[in-house]
């Protein structure tokens, strides 16, 4: 198979160092100690931010303000419309400010800028767009009853909202869970991952810009443990904790969380299964294969790391396969010809590193794939792993894809539905009472059949087992950004 030399990155150590501040009450402010942490670009491996480090004080005045918002100010008093309109200036700003916002997730964490430009930054001004008209437009229940009375319901903002978000889409997956908040009348505290606090900072400004009264969206920096992360899923006065994440984090936070009995929905991790079977047309197997593994260097909650072939296409599929890996381009992120960054950080790397060399140990074939220069890892495409092995298993979060043949439909069912995670999983095949039948029976809360990553925001989004507690999506997110109320009236 062919292989692209990956370039080795070339280190900027006298670029300027941006500084930016948590966003609290609608001002740009430092931790009070003073403490501050760095972002370090994983491509050049250079400092390219600078934030404040957020602890207990920051937490509680970042909550204090998002209380006055909602206690006192006009943000849940406002009109669903003009909360729709204001919602929609935000995402105009958003698109004019497309090319910052892209960069500062590329700098942050090394995503390709075509994907944070093309995908990422449109995506968060349609989250914002689809949550303020979904608010508005949709219908609450009425309920005639046999008695005489007739019911309905109501649909209150919850109050205080704390956001956590993970690093591999930053503002994307941010404004999944601002956007409806906000829609709603909530007010919201947002604390973005630490190895990508850039765009969250940027969205909090341009919605001070677009008109967003302060308090209402702020924004706070720092670590999980020990930290602001901590000190905000544990405050007891917040009503709602939504997070994505690992899920070892969200068991901490669901167990933070009970301690106030706050409502709390995690999105975790995934092992995304994906089942190419005999009848499949193999063009499209291979093009959506290719980018449900090797999209944003496999750290996609979503990705598809298990890949079950039925034996009978497994040779013809897998040649070309390899030969899709082999072809991606390496490089920059900020190149826009490149399709593959390096990974998110050191740390991370070191992890991804970690599964990587114990393939062959494990019993592994490394059909192609190659540790790279820097933070990079090329497209690695591996067989003959046993279903315990840790690589079958394991979320790796990395371009790194294990290929196990099956025989029949019972037996890749249950391979699929045997891991702890069921978040989503793919099934190509041009056979349409195979493809309804099989997802029906997948334990998994997304089923992709002849495509990946496809979404519409008003389907519920969520995961199975380890892969989270709760929905998010359309009016599975107004369940869970509001009080739902029941009025019942004697007529
Ligand atoms: P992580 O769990 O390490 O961190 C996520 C966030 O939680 C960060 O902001 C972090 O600072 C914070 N945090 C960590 N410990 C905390 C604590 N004790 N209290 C409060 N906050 C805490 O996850 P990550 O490495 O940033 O992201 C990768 C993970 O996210 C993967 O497992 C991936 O599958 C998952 N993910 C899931 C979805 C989904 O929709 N299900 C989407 C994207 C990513």
């Amino acid at each position: 198979a062919q292989r692209v030399a990956v370039p080795r990155p070339t280190r900027h150590p006298a670029a300027e160092v941006e500084i930016f501040g948590h966003v609290i009450d609608g001002e740009e402010v430092p931790s009070a100690d003073g403490a501050t942490f760095d972002s370090v670009d994983p491509y050049t491996g250079a400092v390219w931010a600078r934030f404040p480090l957020g602890g207990r004080a920051e937490a509680d005045r970042a909550v204090a303000a998002a209380r006055r918002a909602f206690d006192e100010g006009p943000w849940p008093r406002m009109t669903r419309r003009e909360r729709r309109t204001l919602l929609n200036r935000f995402a105009d700003l958003i698109l004019e400010r497309a090319d910052e916002l892209a960069l500062a997730d590329t700098r942050d964490m090394g995503k390709p800028i075509t994907q944070s430009r093309g995908n990422d930054v449109p995506r968060t001004a349609d989250n914002f767009r689809f949550f303020a008209d979904h608010a508005q437009l949709t219908a609450a229940e009425t309920l005639p009853m046999d008695s005489g009375h007739h019911a309905y319901t109501r649909y209150e903002a919850a109050g205080v909202v704390v956001a956590i978000a993970p690093w591999n889409f930053p503002m994307m997956l941010e404004s999944w869970k601002v956007a409806p908040a906000l829609a709603w009348g909530n007010t919201v505290v947002l604390k973005p991952a630490e190895d990508s606090p850039a765009s969250a900072t940027i969205l909090a400004r341009l919605a001070l810009e677009a008109g967003i009264p302060p308090g209402v969206l702020n924004v706070v920096h720092g670590y999980g443990p020990d930290s602001v992360g901590e000190a905000l899923t544990g405050h007891p006065d917040v009503d709602r904790i939504t997070f994505t994440g690992e899920s070892s984090t969200g068991r901490v936070i669901a167990a933070a969380a009970a301690q106030n009995l706050t409502p709390v929905s995690l999105e975790l991790g995934g092992k995304g299964a994906n089942v190419v079977f005999g009848d499949a047309d193999l063009d499209t197997a291979v093009e959506w294969s290719t980018k449900a593994i090797f999209t944003n260097a496999g750290q996609v909650c979503l990705a598809g790391s298990r890949l079950y072939v039925h034996r009978s296409v497994q040779e013809e599929f897998l040649r070309r396969f390899v030969d899709a890996a082999d072809a991606m381009v390496s490089g920059d992120p900020k190149d826009p010809t490149t399709e593959l960054g390096p990974l998110s950080s050191a740390t991370h790397h070191a992890k991804v590193r970690g599964y990587f060399d114990t393939i062959e140990a494990e019993g592994g074939t490394i059909v192609t794939g190659s540790l790279g220069d820097g933070l990079f890892v090329r497209p690695t495409i591996v067989t003959g792993l046993a279903e315990d092995a840790r690589h079958q298993r394991e979320e790796i979060f990395g371009p790194i894809v294990t290929v196990t043949p099956f025989d029949t439909e019972d037996e890749v069912v249950g391979l699929v539905n045997a891991s702890p995670f069921g978040l989503n999983a793919m099934i190509f095949s041009e056979n349409l009472s195979r493809a309804h039948r099989v997802a029906a029976r997948l334990t998994v809360g997304t089923v992709w059949v002849n495509c990946f990553f496809i979404r519409d925001l008003r389907a519920p989004f969520g995961g199975v087992g380890d892969s989270g507690v709760g929905r998010e999506g359309g009016s599975f997110s107004r369940e869970f950004f509001t009080e739902p109320k029941a009025v019942v009236m004697q007529i």
